[in-house]
């Protein structure tokens, strides 16, 4: 079992040569077999029975398993499968056998592998080692037919906020009784010791429109059967992909639980308003040969190195190989699935270049077909070299070529905060010289614009986003420090207040900026996690967030609230095309250390303000910029922000104190 941490590498982006006789040769047998892609693959119950269909198009032999219960006791029965077609093995019992559990079992090179609950479990027993037959239609709550997520016209009228299950809500101070659970986004009016909003309703008041939860389809690492005294893990060691993890269940045996469980809670969040994004990670599996993919077709869904051994282009010990027939459908499969299933309004892809171009362009067509509303993103690098040509891989720097799809922008994040893998390094609104042109990239959403010099760009040298819908901005994630942590890190010297005020204007930075931004759970409560930046298996007294402070920096949170509002209600900071912001957006000629200061004129994208004026300052120093005269209301000044005036001003010099964001607008 290896416990994965990739994502701690991201930024890491590799760019290998193209080199084809990099693939194996068994690489080219295995892109040789059939395939199959109907949806009755492994299990299917109708009028005339229960009905298996295994896809092992090299198996000598197939056997299918029954059982009364989830795990630990022998098989009540066993069939054997017969070979059909496309590299498929069927086998039928003429009754429906609701309540029973099953596991498959391939003969393969003259030897029986291990038992697995196959590829396509939809529903499972404790640590999802077998498959259930249930009745999936009756896991389905109430209003479950008319159940929809928000509409939205563009993927940035999203404003993300990436949470996992436990970290909500597992401080005692959430005051929430399923604690860790799917269903703690269902508890309505919790509130913390001290009287503040928890739960779906902070979420509510914050201003969100979509959770993205960290996976929580089946992983591996977590006993379910050791609850409630599991422990933790982040989840990115994929077990069963099309079932829901066991431990944010209140009940892992029950195999219904689980997905009526994270329905009620997908429902909740819809009932809200709120949308729910999953992070999915297909590109690599916990487990190399007892991976489930493994045992239902060994080999196959996986590259390898000319060697015949693992590639690893995941730093997990594998990678998938999305360019295979049956692994491409399987990953479009899969998401529709989610998508139809349980409503899930979005998707962030893993490691998403080591899939290749052509296939998230058919997972984006097949998702915007159920509907138009579903929005996908992922991390546009790999951790380590693949086989696959850096041409076909869906790298950030492709992006052009996947019109529907959004990558992470890292220019953004390490140039505001500092380098992520630096802990030291400061950034802009920390005082670094030096990143005003990254910034600018950020704010331009790495669209090409007349006043930008991507020479000049800390991590990208072009304009690689053909459409600001392409970009999600951020400062941080799940991944490396928090930013309170990366501030206390990189500021020792500095105060509490003066890494609050810098906090401020990094958010500001991401909130205002074109692109689709992106917040992660916590940070609007001045959430640390002790300074431990890789916390994927730290316990909660690291990850859990501390609702008490949502008091203590209650200032900060009514920042970020606010900071919401003015992004919804002005459409200018959402442009959705490349062409407008090349025509909207005028940065000033500041030659200024750490000061960067522009207009979106025009009443851009409809927008009532005529202009609006806004300047960064990540020095320690109050500097003053030029506005022309007029009848400005002031939104942002000096670390306060409110989206309707904070007062008035005639224009003129204006002085942008230290380490904060100015934000002025008019209307004519
Ligand atoms: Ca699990």
């Amino acid at each position: 079992m290896s416990l994965c941490t990739c994502t701690i590498l991201s930024g890491a982006y590799v760019c290998g040569p193209i080199d084809t006789s990099a693939q194996s040769t068994r690489d080219i047998e295995l892109a040789k077999l059939p395939s199959y892609s109907a949806d009755d693959l492994e299990l299917k119950v109708d009028a005339t029975g229960t009905h298996f269909r295994l896809w092992s198009p090299e198996a000598d032999e197939a056997k299918v398993y029954l059982y009364d219960t989830d795990r630990n006791t022998p098989a009540v029965d066993s069939l054997t499968m017969k070979r059909d077609v496309k590299g498929t093995w069927t086998a039928s019992v003429n009754k429906p056998l609701y309540g029973m559990f099953y596991t498959f079992r391939i003969k393969h090179n003259r030897k029986w592998l291990k038992h697995t609950p196959g590829i396509w479990a939809k529903a499972v027993g404790t640590n999802g080692e077998r498959a259930a037959i249930i009745d999936i239609a009756a896991t389905d709550p109430e209003g479950w037919n008319t159940d929809k997520g928000p509409s939205l016209k563009a993927i940035n009228d999203a404003v993300i906020y990436e949470m996992h299950h436990r970290d909500f809500s597992m401080h005692p101070s959430s005051g929430i009784v399923n604690k860790g659970k799917f269903i703690a986004l269902t508890e309505q009016d919790t509130k913390s010791m001290l009287g503040d909003k928890t739960g779906i309703e902070h979420l509510k008041e914050l201003g969100i429109t979509h959770v993205h939860i960290l996976p929580s389809y089946d992983y591996n690492s977590i006993d379910e059967s050791q609850l409630p005294s599991n422990g933790y893990n982040w989840g990115y060691d994929p077990y069963n992909y099309n079932a829901p993890e066991g431990s944010y269940s209140t009940n892992p045996s029950d195999p219904s639980a689980r997905i009526s469980e994270m329905k009620q809670m997908v429902k909740s969040l819809h009932d809200a308003g709120i949308g729910v994004i999953m992070d999915v990670v297909y590109n690599h599996t916990a487990n190399n040969d007892d991976s489930n993919f493994s045992l239902t077709a060994p080999d196959y869904f996986y590259r390898h190195k000319p060697d015949g051994s693992y590639s690893d282009a995941s730093g997990c010990g594998n990678e998938t190989a999305s360019e295979r027939q049956q692994m491409r459908d399987f990953i479009i499969n899969s998401v529709k699935y989610w998508a139809k299933e349980y409503h899930i309004d979005g998707f962030r892809f893993d490691l998403m270049a080591i899939h290749d171009i052509e296939t998230m362009n058919q997972v984006a067509a097949a998702l915007k077909e159920i509907n138009p509303d579903i929005f996908i993103y992922g991390e546009g690098w790999t951790a380590g070299d693949s086989p696959l040509p850096a041409d076909q891989r869906a790298l950030k720097e492709n992006v052009a070529k996947m019109p529907d799809i959004a990558v992470f922008s890292d220019d953004l994040r390490d140039a505001v905060k500092g380098h992520y893998s630096n802990e030291a390094d400061r950034g802009f609104a920390t005082g670094k010289p030096g990143l005003e042109e990254t910034v600018k990239i950020g704010i331009v959403a790495s669209t090409a614009h007349p006043q930008v010099d991507y020479s000049k760009g800390a991590n990208s040298k072009f304009a690689y986003a053909a459409e600001p819908t392409q970009i999600i901005n951020y400062v941080s994630c799940h991944d490396d420090l928090t930013l309170t942590d990366k501030l206390a890190k990189s500021m020792p010297d500095a105060s509490e207040q003066e890494r609050l005020r810098a906090a401020k204007l990094a958010q500001t930075i991401v909130l205002t900026s074109q692109g689709t931004p992106f917040i992660f759970a916590g940070e609007e409560v001045f959430r640390d996690k002790k300074g431990v930046h890789n916390s994927y298996k730290s316990p909660d007294s690291i990850n859990a967030i501390d609702w008490s402070n949502k008091h203590k920096y209650a200032d900060q949170f009514n920042y970020y609230r606010e900071l919401i509002k003015l992004r919804k209600s002005h459409p200018a900071f959402r442009m959705t095309s490349a062409a407008d912001i090349t025509k909207h957006i005028k940065f000033d000629d500041v030659k200024h250390d750490n000061l960067v200061s522009y207009s979106i004129t025009g009443n851009a994208n409809g927008d009532e303000w005529k202009e609006i004026k806004l300047a960064f300052n990540g020095s320690d120093e109050p500097l003053n910029i030029k506005v022309s005269k007029g009848d400005w209301i002031i939104i942002a000044n000096d670390g306060k922000i409110n989206a309707e005036g904070l007062g008035k001003s005639r224009g003129g010099t204006i002085t942008v104190a230290p380490r904060s964001a100015l934000i002025m607008a008019r209307e004519k």
